[in-house]
């Protein structure tokens, strides 16, 4: 079996590896698909993302769907040829953030496909992989691999939402049109937002966000004095660039709320603070997810949200690096996927 591996900046390898064996209350995993996120590009064009640097080899991918290959003793949760979506998040369950409901604030987290720790949390790009049985989700019905394998990127979107408060009758921007922004318009409208605007630097994007349900697109900077102007109640930054979470903070409504998602720079940030207190604005960060991945999962198997449109492409691992380059090409590529 293959295993895709990024050694340093630009050096990822698909490589050999041993079939794992799964042990007790462990489940044997064949990868059905596995999207390919912003924070794997960072790894692989950068050897790092913000904080977390490429300390070892990694394997990347945490946004995966599997078909259950085998079973460790004791395990009930699944049985042989279910189709589950996989949770990357290890979080300890013991902590006070995970007590409290929390559990991405996990104080002891390892995160798959994550440098964040030493020894790395090893990702799901890869043929077989073995998790703990609690990690997998099975589905019934005829939801496909590559749609379940949105169940992780959903769970961003929809915990993005969920840090925002409440949608109904509000008007709404979306900063990024890529895989979460328009993640994030299904889930706005999922939670009665009255009108959904998104803002984006390149119009295929744009196009795609109007396909899921955006009222309004607009051009970050053709269209940056009418995006600019006071007129949203919750803003969502999705794109991590400072120049969007700049017309956030202008285009938020005085006592507006600003939801950061996407990962910024690693750099050092001016801000205008000044505009968060003269407006009253509450900046709130987003990290992930907790409940909400469960949450994403039925949302998926039952199509209450469709993300069929966002799949633009599949490659088989022995093709990751061409798979890679496809997905950081936003003018032909929403979310790009690797399967076995
Ligand atoms: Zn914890």
């Amino acid at each position: 079996m293959l295993a895709c591996r990024i050694h340093a900046r630009e050096d990822l390898r698909v490589e050999p590896q041993d079939m794992p064996v799964p042990g007790p209350g462990e489940v044997l995993l064949e990868l059905g698909a596995g999207g390919i996120c912003g924070s794997d590009l960072h790894y692989f064009f950068e050897g790092r993302n913000g904080n977390f640097v490429v300390r070892e080899p990694l394997i990347p991918g945490h946004e995966a769907s599997a078909v259950v290959a085998g079973i460790g003793p004791g395990v009930t949760r699944v049985k042989l040829g279910d189709k589950v979506a996989v949770s990357p998040s290890h979080a300890c369950g013991r902590c006070g953030y995970c007590r409290e409901g929390r559990e991405q604030l996990c104080e002891n987290m390892r995160f798959l496909g994550s440098a964040s720790v030493f020894p790395h949390a090893q990702g799901m790009f890869r043929g077989h992989f073995v998790m703990g049985e609690r990690q997998c989700f099975p589905v019934e019905g005829d939801i496909s691999l590559g749609e379940l394998a949105f169940a992780e990127p959903l769970a961003v979107a929809l915990h993005a939402v969920n840090r925002g408060g409440e949608l109904l009758g509000k008007s709404v921007l979306i900063t990024g049109a890529g895989t979460i922004g328009c993640l994030t318009v299904l889930a706005a409208r999922l939670a009665g937002a009255a009108r959904i605007t998104v803002s984006d630097v390149l119009d295929r994007p744009l196009a795609q966000a109007a396909t899921v349900g955006a009222d309004v697109v607009r051009h970050a900077v053709r269209d940056g004095d009418a995006l600019s102007r006071p007129q949203f109640d919750v803003t969502y930054e999705v794109s991590g660039s400072f120049a969007a979470l700049e017309t956030c903070v202008a285009a938020a409504k005085r006592g507006g709320v600003i939801v950061q998602v996407g990962t910024l720079p690693h750099e050092p940030l001016p801000f205008v603070v000044n505009e968060l207190m003269a407006k009253e604005l509450d900046l709130r960060g987003a990290f992930r997810w907790g409940i909400e991945f469960d949450w994403a999962v039925r949302y998926l198997a039952s199509r209450r949200v469709d993300v069929r449109p966002l799949l633009s492409g599949q490659y088989p691992l022995a093709d990751a690096v061409e798979a890679f380059r496809a997905a950081a090409d936003k003018n032909r590529s929403t979310k790009v996927q690797l399967v076995a």
